[in-house]
C-alpha cells in the first residue's frame, strides 16, 4: 500500500515541476513514506531519520535538503516528529498528498509545516500513479482507502480514516491504460479491499460510463437521497460473519467490480489485497472460480484461532464460522486454491490454551502463505483503552515461533501435494540465486523457480504429442521465456514456501485454461 501511495506522491510532485533524483545524495527533497501498524515499523523510520540528519547538515551550505515524513506515522505522531531534533520540515498524512508541493515550498522558505487532515472522500482517483520502480509487468491499483472495522488492536482506522471507494470508472480506465502498456498483472489495493462499495454513480457526481468523471468524490450513504437508498440491496457478507458497523446498502460491490475488471484484458491476472473474511459472499467465490484471469489466491486474515480472542479483537466472526468459510472456499473455488492469512501472537489476555487454538487452526487449514506477528500495543486503539498488554515479551516470542513453525511444517505438505502438477507461471525475471534460473509466480501467488532452458510454445507441444521426441526437438522453434511471458511449469520440488519445476512450454493465459478444460494438459 505504501508503494502505491509513493507512486501517487511522485505523480503529484511531478505535476508541480519536480523530477526524480538519481539517488538520495542528489535529492533536494526526501520523503519517507511510513507505516504505524507495529512499533517495529516506526523504529525503522526513527533510525532512518538519524541517517538523514547527517545528510541534511552536510547539505546546509549547498541549498539545503527538505525532509518530509508521509503516511500513517505522520498522522499518528504529528508534532512529535516535527519537534524531534528539528530535522523534519514536512509532515503529511495519508490524505494530504495533494498538498505536498505547497508544503515543500513553505519548507523552502524555512517553515516547518504539517497537514494531517483526514478526508471523508479523498481517493486520489484522478492521479495517475508514476510507477517509478516497477517491472512493467505487475502494478498496484488502489481502489479504496480507510477502514471502518475498528478491530481493537489496530491503528489503521485512526491513521487512514473512514472507508471510501474510488469511483469504478476511474479504476477501469487505469487498468485499460496498464493493459495498453503491456502490464500482465494488477493487484487491487484497499485496506479492506473486498468491502468496496461505490455509489458515486447514484449521486449524479460520478459514473461507470467512462469519460471525464475521474476524480469525483466517493459518496457516503448519508449523502444519498433516501428514495435512492431504499431501492438498493444490502451488502452480502459471508455466512456467519458480521460487520461491526451498520450493514451498508450496496452500490457497485467488489464482486461486480472485479468481474468487470476481469473482462478488460483476459491475459491480465487480477489479484487483490488486503481483504476481510466477512466480505466473501458466494458470488465472489464463483467469480474467482469462473474467471481464469482472477487468481485463485485468497488472503483470509484469521488473526487468531480462538473465538474468545476473536471477540476481544472485535473481528466479527468465530473460529467455527472462519473454518466453515475456508471449507466453502475450497469446495467452490477448488482444493488447489491458495489460502493465506495474518496472525497475531500474544494479544491482550491470550492464554496458553487460546494460543493452542491458533496453532490447531494452522494445522487444520494448512495455509499456503502466512504473515505472523507478535502483538504490539498501539496508542489510540480500543485495546489500548480497554485491555492490558499482559502477555510477557518472551512468551509472545515463543508463541510466535510456534505459530511460524506450524505454518512451515504445513506449507511443505501443501507444496508436496503439487509435485507433478502443471502450473501457469508468469515470468518475472532471473531467480535471485542464479541467472541460469527464471522465477515467477503461479496463479496461487507462489514463487516458482525453474531452469531457463529454451522451450517451445504450448500449441507446438500439443501438436507433437504423438511424434517422437527427436523430431519434436528438431522441428520446434525453441526459445527462452522472457519476463512478462506465461510459461507452463511442471512442479518437481519445493524449497519450503516456494516451488521448483521444469518449464514445458510458452503459452497464454487463455490457451492454458482452454487446454486444462479440454484435458490436453
Ligand atoms: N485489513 C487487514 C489488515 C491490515 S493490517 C485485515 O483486516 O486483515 C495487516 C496486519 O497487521 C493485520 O492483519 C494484523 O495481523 C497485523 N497487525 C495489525 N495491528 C497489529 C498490532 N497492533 N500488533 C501486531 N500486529 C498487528
Ligand atoms: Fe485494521 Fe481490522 Fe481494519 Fe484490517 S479490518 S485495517 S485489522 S481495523
Amino acid at each position: 500500500m505504501n508503494v502505491s501511495d509513493t507512486q501517487i506522491a511522485y505523480s503529484i510532485m511531478q505535476a508541480a515541476g519536480y523530477g526524480r533524483a538519481e539517488g538520495v545524495d542528489d535529492a533536494d527533497v526526501i520523503f519517507l513514506n511510513t507505516c504505524a501498524i507495529r512499533e517495529h515499523a516506526e523504529h525503522k523510520i526513527w533510525s532512518r531519520l538519524g541517517v538523514l540528519k547527517a545528510m541534511k547538515q552536510s547539505k546546509e551550505k549547498s541549498g539545503g535538503l527538505v525532509v518530509g515524513v508521509l503516511g500513517c506515522m505522520a498522522e499518528r505522531l504529528k508534532e512529535q516528529i516535527l519537534d524531534q531534533e528539528k530535522l523534519v520540515d514536512v509532515v503529511a498524512g495519508p490524505d494530504a498528498y495533494r498538498d505536498l508541493p505547497r508544503l515543500v515550498s513553505k519548507a523552502d522558505e524555512g517553515q516547518r509545516v504539517i497537514n494531517t487532515m483526514l478526508s471523508q472522500d479523498e481517493t486520489y482517483a484522478d492521479i495517475a500513479p508514476v510507477r517509478v520502480d516497477d517491472d512493467g509487468i505487475s502494478a498496484y491499483v488502489s481502489i479504496g482507502r480507510g477502514c471502518n472495522q475498528h478491530c481493537t488492536y489496530c491503528i489503521v482506522p485512526r491513521t487512514r480514516g473512514i472507508e471510501r471507494s474510488r469511483p469504478a470508472a476511474s479504476i477501469y480506465e487505469e487498468i485499460r491504460e496498464l493493459s495498453r502498456k503491456g502490464y500482465k498483472e494488477v493487484t487491487l489495493l484497499g485496506q479492506n479491499v473486498n468491502s468496496y462499495n461505490d455509489k458515486s454513480h447514484l449521486s449524479g457526481r460520478g459514473g461507470v460510463a467512462g469519460g471525464d468523471e475521474h476524480g469525483l468524490d466517493a459518496i457516503s450513504d448519508l449523502e444519498l437521497e433516501t428514495s435512492k437508498m431504499k431501492e438498493l440491496p444490502l451488502v452480502k457478507t459471508a455466512k456467519g460473519f458480521r460487520t461491526v458497523y451498520r450493514t451498508p446498502t450496496a452500490g457497485i460491490t467488489f464482486s461486480e467490480l472485479i468481474d468487470n475488471i476481469a473482462e478488460i484484458d483476459p491475459e491480465m491476472r487480477i489479484r487483490f489485497t488486503s481483504p476481510h473474511p466477512k466480505d466473501f459472499p458466494d458470488e465472489l467465490l464463483e467469480i474467482i472460480r469462473n474467471r481464469p484471469n482472477v487468481c485463485s489466491a485468497i488472503h483470509l486474515p484469521a488473526q487468531s484461532g480462538n473465538s474468545e480472542v476473536l471477540e476481544r479483537m472485535r473481528r466479527g466472526y468465530t473460529r467455527e464460522a472462519y473454518i466453515e468459510l475456508v471449507d466453502r472456499i475450497r469446495s467452490i473455488v477448488g482444493e488447489d486454491v491458495t489460502i493465506s492469512s495474518d496472525f497475531i501472537s500474544g494479544f491482550c489476555g491470550e492464554t496458553e490454551e487460546q494460543h493452542k487454538d491458533t496453532v490447531s487452526l494452522l494445522e487444520r487449514v494448512k495455509y499456503d502463505q502466512a504473515f505472523m506477528f507478535a502483538y504490539s500495543m498501539r496508542e489510540r486503539t480500543p485495546a489500548h483503552r480497554r485491555y492490558v498488554d499482559d502477555v510477557p515479551e518472551d512468551v509472545k516470542r515463543r508463541r510466535l515461533a510456534e505459530v511460524i513453525d506450524t505454518f512451515h511444517a504445513n506449507v511443505k505438505l501443501r507444496n508436496e501435494a503439487q509435485l507433478g502438477k502443471r502450473h501457469l507461471v508468469l515470468v518475472e525475471g532471473n531467480s535471485k540465486r542464479s541467472d541460469k534460473d527464471l522465477a515467477g509466480r503461479n496463479d496461487g501467488n507462489k514463487k516458482v523457480i525453474f531452469p531457463n532452458n529454451p522451450i517451445p510454445t504450448l500449441s507446438q507441444t500439443l501438436m507433437h504429442t504423438n511424434k517422437d521426441k527427436l523430431e519434436m526437438e528438431t522441428t520446434m522453434a525453441q526459445q527462452h521465456a522472457k519476463p512478462g511471458e506465461y510459461v507452463v511449469v511442471e512442479v518437481t520440488g519445493t524449497t519450503g514456501i516456494s516451488l521448483t519445476g521444469r518449464a514445458i512450454a510458452r503459452t497464454t493465459l487463455a490457451e492454458f485454461h482452454q487446454s486444462k478444460l479440454n484435458g490436453s494438459l
